[in-house]
Order: C-alpha cells, then structure tokens, then sequence
C-alpha cells in the first residue's frame, strides 16, 4: 500500500522517482537518483509526495513535480530502466502511474468539487458527494499465434518500418482477457485462433496498462489488416525474424519461448 507523507523526508536517504508529465528525472548516468534528497541536485518544486516501497534494503519515494522543467534532458521515459532492472522498472511503472492518478483526480468527475487522498488506501475522495476513485489499470492482451515453423506477426501504425511484433490490443469493458484476444486478432487481422495459453503479465505505465500475454495456435484465416491499427502482418519463421522487441518486454519473452518451442 501507498503511505502518502505530508513532511518532504529531506534527510532520509533513499531512492527518488521524480515524476514530471509522465516522464522520470535521471541522473546524467541515467541512473535514478539515490541519497538525501537534500544533497541531491533535484531542481523540481515537489507538489506530492509518496512512499514507493524498497530497492536493495532502501526507501523509494515518488515525488510529483507537474509543472515544472528545468532541464529538459534530465527527463527520460521509464523505458530506459526496463533494461537496467526489473524491480526497478516496476517501481518507476508504479511512479509514474500514481502520479498520474494525482494530477487526474483533483476534482470530482461526478460533481466538479476538490477531492482529497483518503490517508489508508490510494484513492481520491469527493468531499462533497462521496465519489471515490482508484488508479486506472487498462489490462491489454497480448497474442503470440503459430502455426508449424512459423508466427504471424504485425507492424503497428506507430512503429518504424521493419519492427515487427505480436498481436495486442485493450480489454473492452465486461470482456474475458480469453474473449480479448480471440476478438483483437480476429478486427486486426482477420484470423482465428485456438488453444489460449497464459504466459505472464507485466506493468507498463504508458500511462497506466498491464500487459497480459498468451500463446495461441492458428486455425483458419487469411491475414487482412485493419487499416487504423496495422500497417502489415505477415507469416515469419521462427528462426528467421525481423526485428522484434527485446526480451525484457513480455512480447519479447512470448517470441522468444515461441521459438525454443
Ligand atoms: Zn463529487
């Protein structure tokens, strides 16, 4: 659970995850900054401040800056940890998906007045009608589909020319994570599949999803992609791939347990 702190802990040594619009303060080793806040060179006027949880035997804080930037290549996008450590990664992911809760969850989306944080569960409350809210999570799917020798890939719309990768797409409300993926893979490109195996899950906090990844085995269909979402897919073998994304991804991981299958 999330303590939130009304005194900054300027003397406490620890982990600092400082969040502005969605991106992280790092030092220029692009290493989170770690000691007494008040030795560190952090520039942002603090607005909030959370307990994390720990990293090697420390205390994280996330410290919420909205509105100001100083220098603008201090601040880097979490992907860059994900190679770095997983734990790490996580603790950034839970950064800055808290912090987007705060900077959302001000007002009431019922009523228009202030909210306040309730002090023993993340959460905003209204104080004049009661409405309560908790952080977003938007679960998303991820689908890894073989047939023998080969796995159907994807080019999003948003990707680069010759990066490739599995099927995923958001969980609609009152929808299975099964019913999901079976449906994302029919809209984007057209084909059915069986046999859903669960591999894993992973945070990924931009802004605020959990990636759910299965395996799936092709049974009819011709590829036709949906032209908003898929710029082309195509049948790849697995021992001859373009370029995929790396393993620390949990697409990554599904493609490559699918080729030592
Ligand atoms: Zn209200």
């Amino acid at each position: 659970m999330i303590k939130h702190s009304i005194t900054l802990p300027t003397n406490q040594s620890g982990y600092w995850f400082v969040v502005n619009k969605g991106r992280l303060f790092l030092t220029d080793k692009g290493l989170v900054p770690q000691g007494k806040l008040a030795d560190l060179a952090i520039v942002a006027e603090p607005e909030q401040i959370c307990w994390l949880g720990q990293y090697q035997q420390q205390p994280c804080y996330l410290l919420v800056d909205h509105d100001q930037i100083t220098d603008d290549s201090c601040w880097h996008s979490a992907r860059s940890l994900l190679s770095q450590d997983e734990q790490l990664f996580q603790l950034a992911a839970r950064a800055l998906q808290v912090s987007l809760f705060l900077q959302t969850h001000r007002f009431c989306g019922q009523c228009g007045s202030a909210m306040h944080l309730v002090n023993w569960e993340l959460a905003a409350l209204c104080n004049k009608c009661g409405h309560r809210c908790y952080p977003r999570i938007a679960p998303c799917v991820l689908v890894g589909i073989t047939r023998p020798g080969q796995i159907l890939l994807a080019r999003s719309s948003r990707h680069k020319p010759g990066f490739f990768s599995i099927l995923a797409g958001f969980v609609e409300s009152a929808e299975t994570l099964e019913q999901a993926a079976v449906r994302e893979v029919k809209e984007e490109v057209g084909v059915d599949i069986k046999n859903l195996s669960y591999v894993g899950s992973q945070p990924w906090p931009f802004p605020h999803s959990l990636m759910t990844g299965f395996t799936a085995d092709y049974v009819r269909g011709s590829i036709v992609c949906q032209p908003n979402e898929i710029a082309e897919a195509a049948w790849f073998d697995l021992n001859d791939l373009p370029e995929v994304p790396p393993a620390e991804t949990l697409s990554g991981r599904i493609i490559r347990q699918l080729q030592q299958k």
